[in-house]
């Protein structure tokens, strides 16, 4: 058995496997088998009969964790369940609810996902008469847990000197007690956020020498994936708790670190040797995932950047197909040109959805994509973006369970204090927030109370809420999650309400909860857990993350999600979408190389998603914020070596006509700017000797001519040649109907065929 699967490994694959003890550490690029390693390396483990209750592996995704965890149960069979395996976030809030009350939180806390937390910024702002245009709550959020990633508590941010200084330069002088505020609200409400999750991980081990000696003691064996992503806040829980044993395995890439936005920190990796001089490195250099061809491009990219470790990445497998690039002339034709090219792949090659991921710099993008996806009848999946369990209807649901777990819940109370509707306004929760903070109680220690703050009309409804709540603890405690959760769905109102609406949107909204309650019934049917209770349901799902699946089935789908939730994972083939000027790289990171780099990065990660093909694609032209905005190539094309790029012009491109235009093709040349984008030029590459410049082949959207004006084309003939303002020279094939209502057929150079209303189009007879 032992033999093989080390057969499956190459020899320094292998020789990390086996080097179990003390500290290693493998830096190595994309597909090279660093998750490999460390999946073989907890099999191994086992197999040599260290109990699995001993082994602590941290990985980036809830999605990463269960793939390895599969694997490995085929190879030690069903006593991998027991390995503790998660994301950083989702093992430590598990350690946490046993601890919990050593940092005077309950052991049943809330956790505050990033909407209840802006939400909560949001109250105090307002409490703190701020302005919320300068102190936008997205902001003050994020240096809220840029400060925690960086273990600086609140009150450490109000003694240093330094972040006074900056913070009152900018005019928000009142930062510290903002934060101190949130702080103070969370503790209150028996809340974490996200951050809190390791940010209160490292007070309990700094402060409770006990506790730490125990998880010390009790982990042996501690693995990292995807440790260039560490923060400080996780690499001192890692550090910690590994410095007992030293058998600390992490394995990452500096050139896929793309989280420094959020606090991560490079240096982590570059950094471990000096944090363990008895460190044994590993190198791995053969990329197992994808073809040459993909290989060669993701090396000529990343050579761009000036800060990285110098590694030496091959592929032994097939040289592969070309990167293919294509041009639309806006960001809905990009949608229809992949949903083509899927279903022609999918088609030749005999593939599954599954086989294809879209992916994209920002969620925004994901709509023109999805629009296409699903007039061509492709099923897909949208990772991140609004997940199912950001739905309105879910929160509210899932605000009433966690209100009854956790009376003291601020976001959750205030959420579904009057949802359903039962008659308790505004004024009477303002009241009730001004009462708990002036007597130090929480909203629900006022509720329960009522009749001593409020008149006896609001008095009487807010007590019967409290009632409702406090029934439905009861019925928690004594039954299945789904018996719990339907009771309370049924007697919140919730459903009742959403039965009611019977607009096709609250059709929607009923079914999503429906679908909830069946998820629901699965886990209650579980076999493997032992408490079925609704408390532990929510244990999950309040771990659940953008970057995760959003609900529970696995269907055969084509993905799409940003390239920064495609960490570690690989498709057969891979669109890389809107690389464009300011989008991709994003125009927040052009101020600074170090940003930029970290774009580039985003770049390499991407690429180095696809196994057999890989398409790129960019738009002329975007709607952005409502508007349509001409848009340049990105220049990460330029840097990408032609020897491996196919490039496609859109479908009915000024080649696919030549010869009625050759004359028209030099008049054309001495009026743009730009050199045409001639069609040899497409068909035979350039040898890379001659290193073309790369921009030149990808043209840019039209420029129109010094002086454009449009002009009354209401006289127009087949056959003139026009200039569009937008979409540049074009004949006139065909003109019908009748003024002022002409419409025109104009072959257009750079995009093909249109057809435009006169009186609207802006043209200029050439
Ligand atoms: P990333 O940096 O993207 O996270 P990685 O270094 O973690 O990549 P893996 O995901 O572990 O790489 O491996 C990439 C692919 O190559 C996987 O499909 C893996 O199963 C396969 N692979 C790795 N090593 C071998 C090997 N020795 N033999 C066969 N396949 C391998
Ligand atoms: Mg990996």
């Amino acid at each position: 058995m032992i033999l093989d699967y080390l057969k499956g490994l190459n020899s320094s694959q292998r020789q990390a496997v086996e080097q179990t003890e003390g500290p290693v550490m493998i830096v190595a690029g994309a597909g090279s088998g660093k998750t490999r390693v460390i999946t073989y390396r907890v099999a191994h483990l086992i197999q040599k009969g260290v109990d699995p209750f001993q082994i602590l592996v941290l990985t980036f995704t809830n999605k990463a964790a269960k793939e390895m965890r599969d694997r490995i149960t085929k190879v030690v069979g069903p006593e991998a369940k027991n390995i503790w395996m998660g994301t950083f976030h989702s093992i430590f809030a598990k350690i946490l609810r046993v601890e919990a009350n050593k940092l005077g939180y309950p052991s049943n806390f809330t956790i505050y996902d990033t909407d209840d937390s802006k939400s909560l910024i949001k109250a105090i702002l307002k409490e703190m008469n701020l302005d919320d245009k300068l102190y936008n709550p997205n902001f003050v959020y994020g240096r809220i847990s840029m400060a925690k990633n960086n273990l600086i508590s609140a009150a450490e941010y109000q003694n240093n000197e330094q972040i006074q200084a900056d913070d009152f330069s900018t005019g928000r002088g009142q930062l510290g007690k903002v934060y101190a505020t949130y702080t103070a609200r969370c503790f209150k409400a028996g809340a974490m956020d996200f951050d809190d999750l390791l940010f209160k991980t490292n007070v309990l081990l700094k402060d409770h020498p006990d506790v730490l000696y125990k998880y010390q003691h009790k982990f042996k064996y501690l693995m990292v994936d995807e440790y260039q992503d560490t923060n400080f806040s996780q690499y001192l829980i890692v550090k910690k708790l590994a410095a007992v044993t030293y058998n600390l395995c992490v394995v990452g890439d500096d050139a896929q670190s793309i989280y420094g936005f959020r606090g991560a920190n490079i240096q982590n990796i570059l950094n471990f040797q000096k944090d363990y001089p008895d460190v044994k490195v590993f190198k791995l250099e053969q990329n197992y995932r994808s073809t040459q061809n993909i290989v060669n491009v993701a090396n000529s990219i990343i050579k761009n950047n000036a800060n990285q470790l110098e590694k030496n990445v091959f592929s032994d497998n097939d040289e592969g197909d070309k990167i293919k690039i294509t041009r639309s002339y806006s960001d809905n034709e990009e949608g229809k040109s992949v949903a083509e090219s899927i279903l022609q792949e999918r088609s030749i090659k005999s593939l599954d959805w599954n086989d294809f991921a879209v992916l994209y710099r920002t969620n925004a993008q994901s709509r023109s994509m999805e629009e296409a996806l699903r007039k061509a009848n492709i099923p897909y999946k949208i990772y991140g973006g609004m997940s199912f369990y950001q739905r309105k209807e879910i929160k509210d649901l899932i605000a009433y369970f966690r209100l009854t777990f956790n009376n003291n819940d601020e976001e959750a109370f205030k959420r579904v204090i009057n949802y359903p509707a039962r008659g308790i306004g505004k004024t009477t929760i303002d009241k009730m927030i001004l009462a708990a903070d002036q007597n130090g109680k929480t909203l629900f220690d006022i509720a329960t109370n009522a009749f001593q703050f409020l008149d006896n009309r609001a008095a009487t409804a807010v007590n019967n809420f409290a009632t409702t709540i406090q029934s439905f603890a009861a019925i928690a405690k004594n039954n299945n999650a789904f018996e719990a959760a339907s009771h309370i769905a049924q007697h919140s109102g919730l459903l009742k309400d959403l039965y009611e609406d019977k607009s096709v949107e609250g059709l929607a909204r009923y079914e999503n909860i429906q679908e909830l309650l069946n998820g629901i019934k699965e886990f209650s049917e579980r076999e493997d857990i032992e408490d079925r209770g609704l408390s532990v349901f929510m244990e999950d799902v309040a771990l659940l993350t953008n970057d995760d699946n959003q609900k529970p089935e696995d269907k055969d789908t084509v993905s799409l999600m940003t390239i920064h939730s495609s960490k570690g994972l690989e498709f057969n083939q891979v669109y890389v979408v809107g690389l464009e000027e300011n989008l991709f790289p994003s125009q927040m990171s052009l101020n600074s190389r170090a940003d930029l780099e970290e774009e580039r990065r985003l770049f390499y990660v991407a690429v180095t998603r696809a196994e057999k093909k890989l398409h790129i694609s960019y738009a002329t032209s975007r709607f952005k914020f409502g508007t349509l905005v001409n848009s340049e190539p990105s220049r990460f094309l330029d840097e990408i070596d032609p020897r491996y790029l196919e490039i496609e012009l859109p479908k009915k491109a000024f080649s696919s006509n030549p010869s009625s235009f050759d004359g028209e093709r030099s008049a054309w040349k001495s009026k743009t700017s730009e050199a045409p984008a001639s069609t040899d030029v497409f068909s035979k590459p350039k040898p890379a000797s001659q290193k073309v410049k790369t921009t030149s082949l990808l043209s840019k959207a039209h420029v129109p001519t010094p002086g454009f004006k449009p002009e009354d084309t209401s006289n127009l003939q087949v056959g003139e040649i026009v200039e569009h303002e937008r979409f540049g020279f074009g004949k006139v094939i065909n003109l019908e109907g009748n003024k002022p209502d002409i419409k025109a057929t104009i072959f257009f150079k750079e995009i093909g065929q249109k057809q435009l209303l006169l009186k609207f189009a802006k043209l200029r007879i050439v």
